[in-house]
């Protein structure tokens, strides 16, 4: 009953009103819908294989891209590793079925830090520990000061020059970047399970690029840039995603006029249980109303991981790589080169480069 009217309450965040920070019962509501979400962690372990941030594919989409937009000091090493970076791109959402710890670090219910909190939250962590308590951040999420803190973990790696640390730090700092700027990493509506558009979470982030993948704008003029400031753009970007998600909510309801209940979803019976999900034909119309949102969310995702890539490599005193970069022949160079060139004419998927799309790249 409850979530009925949570629902009712949340749905007012969609026409854009936040709950109230004295709405204390209200929020207990919340927090208790919160507490069962924590509490039921077998069930999570299920959803979050399926709905944990950007689909594999994504995340591992935008290791790529990013690489290509790193600097020369810095490409042949990132180049020469990709495929690493690539296909450790989703292990921290792996990470979440086996530390209880993880999950909060990827999103940010940001209706549970009061009214506004997209624009009011400190940027820092010792602000906002002194503003929430260290404790509702980890309970709430705080996927942007976790960035920070993989940020800092990446240059500590520069500095050491350990290859196996720089990758492992660049992969994991890139995938919580990629989940930074998803919508539904941003709202207590998560999965659009308060507003009767439950599955909203893996449609947006997983079946529409999968099947879109093929359309998508792959290239990005960006080059990677310095972050004087990293948590101010984490930031942005958080504040970017959040404001995407009452037109995606909306979007969703206007493009369900147009289909019954049994064109709109797909229902199976697994184990017994009865499992609905959005249909191919609803996903297609779906991200046609949304236009190029999902596509642009992907490219800055790809852009900002570069720039913190490079920032963290900057900030390390720019090491030279090239001890790392072990046998980089003048071949490899053409081979980059020419691998450039595709990806500037947004060829990669054409060409069988798109490692994403490999099936020789797996899943760890
Ligand atoms: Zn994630």
């Amino acid at each position: 009953m409850y979530a009925q009217q949570i629902s009712s309450r949340i749905h007012l965040n969609i026409t854009g009103s936040y709950p109230e920070k004295d709405t204390f019962a209200t929020i207990l509501k919340i927090k208790h819908y919160m507490n069962r979400r924590f509490t039921f962690s077998a069930l999570l372990a299920i959803v979050l294989i399926t709905m944990g941030s950007w689909g594999f594919l994504v995340h591992k989409t935008v290791h790529q891209l990013a690489v290509y937009e790193l600097p020369a000091e810095m490409v042949p090493f990132f180049y020469q590793n990709m495929e690493n970076l690539v296909t450790n791109a989703p292990r921290p959402d792996m990470r979440r079925n086996t530390d209880s710890t993880e999950a909060t670090k990827h999103f940010i219910d940001l209706e549970m830090y009061g009214k506004d909190a997209v624009n009011t939250m400190p940027e820092d962590w010792a602000s906002a520990v002194k503003k929430y308590s260290k404790d509702s951040l980890l309970k709430y999420g705080y996927v942007p000061y976790h960035v920070v803190v993989m940020k800092g973990k990446l240059t500590a790696a520069f500095k050491t020059g350990n290859k196996d640390s720089i990758l492992f730090y660049a992969a994991d700092l890139g995938h919580y970047i990629g989940d930074a700027n998803v919508p539904l990493h941003t709202t207590v509506n998560y999965d659009g399970q308060l507003t009767d558009q439950k599955g909203l979470h893996s449609l947006w982030e997983s079946t529409i690029p999968e099947i879109e993948i093929g359309n998508y704008m792959l290239y990005s003029s960006h080059k990677a840039t310095y972050l004087k400031n990293p948590q101010a753009a984490i930031w942005v970007a958080v504040r970017r995603a959040a404001a995407l998600v009452p037109v995606m909510m909306e979007t969703e309801k206007q493009v369900s006029k147009n289909f019954t209940e049994a064109q709109k979803f797909r229902v199976q019976i697994r184990r017994g249980r009865e499992s609905k999900s959005y249909t191919t034909e609803f996903a297609k119309a779906y991200a046609a109303a949304l236009k190029t949102s999902i596509n642009d969310q992907l490219l800055n995702a790809a852009n900002l991981i570069a720039d913190f890539w490079y920032t963290s490599w900057v900030d390390a005193g720019k090491p030279n790589l090239s001890g790392i970069t072990p046998n980089w022949s003048a071949a490899d160079q053409t081979r980059l080169t020419n691998e450039l060139t595709i990806f500037k004419e947004n060829k990669l998927l054409e060409n069988k480069l798109l490692l994403s799309k490999k099936a020789d790249v797996k899943e760890e």
